[in-house]
């Protein structure tokens, strides 16, 4: 009664299409819920974003929730979570990220949960770092801890949007610290990022697990074809 009263009062929006929602509706409506490009990676080793990494990282599993394409509603949500300070949807759609996750037959290897970093600058243009916000989404699923500082971005990379492989591999080479090393000892990692593309950024912080013999997998929001 109180949760109809209040949509009465503050109509709530499809976070996609912008319909109104019903009470028993949150960010997405039925329809949209139903469309959202999901990928099926959970249920599959050897899936595109595990091969992404092949000979580059020794990811132990990998996927990623969603595609992301120019068409998609992915595209239109991760817009909205990181230049329109959708702080909820972003934990919406975190969680959305641990249910796939507990279909996975690996969940139960996991011990922590680590975000992508993002720059200091873009953390308080954005008031968040989407990464952090999706493994708190993440976590109130599957119940592992989020070890927020365990890494670090250090240098300013600019945007990555029109920048070929090589490049943004320059780019974000050395734009991350180990912070923690001593805390993630005999812990298997879940690496958290919000879009992979060519894979550069998640590379570069994989290579700092490699280097302190920490195992890690990776899990993104959406995953780019290309
Ligand atoms: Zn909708």
């Amino acid at each position: 009664m109180f949760t109809a009263l209040l949509h009465l009062c503050f109509p709530h929006v499809c976070e996609s299409c912008g319909i109104t929602l019903t009470p028993t509706e949150a960010f997405l409506c039925h329809q949209c819920t139903i469309q959202l490009p999901r990928t099926g990676f959970q249920h599959f080793a050897e899936n595109p974003v595990e091969k992404l990494f092949y000979g580059r990282i020794p990811v132990q599993h990998a996927l990623a929730a969603y595609y992301f394409s120019e068409a998609s509603m992915l595209r239109k949500l991760v817009h909205k979570i990181k230049y329109r300070h959708k702080r909820k949807l972003t934990i919406f759609m975190g969680r959305q990220m641990g249910k796939i996750l507990l279909q996975t037959s690996w969940i139960h290897q996991i011990t922590c949960i680590v975000p992508v970093p993002v720059t200091k600058k873009r953390e308080k243009f954005r008031g968040y770092n989407q990464s952090a916000l999706l493994s708190a989404g993440i976590a109130a699923v599957i119940g592992k801890p989020v070890l927020p500082h365990a890494l670090k971005r250090v240098v300013f990379t600019g945007s990555q949007t029109r920048k070929g492989r090589i490049l943004r591999w320059q780019n974000v080479e050395h734009a991350f610290q180990l912070e923690q090393a001593g805390l993630l000892k005999n812990e298997h990692v879940l690496l958290i990022d919000d879009v992979i593309t060519t894979g550069a950024t998640t590379e570069a912080c994989g290579k700092l697990f490699q280097q302190a013999n920490i195992p890690f997998s990776i899990c993104s929001l959406a995953y780019a074809r290309h």
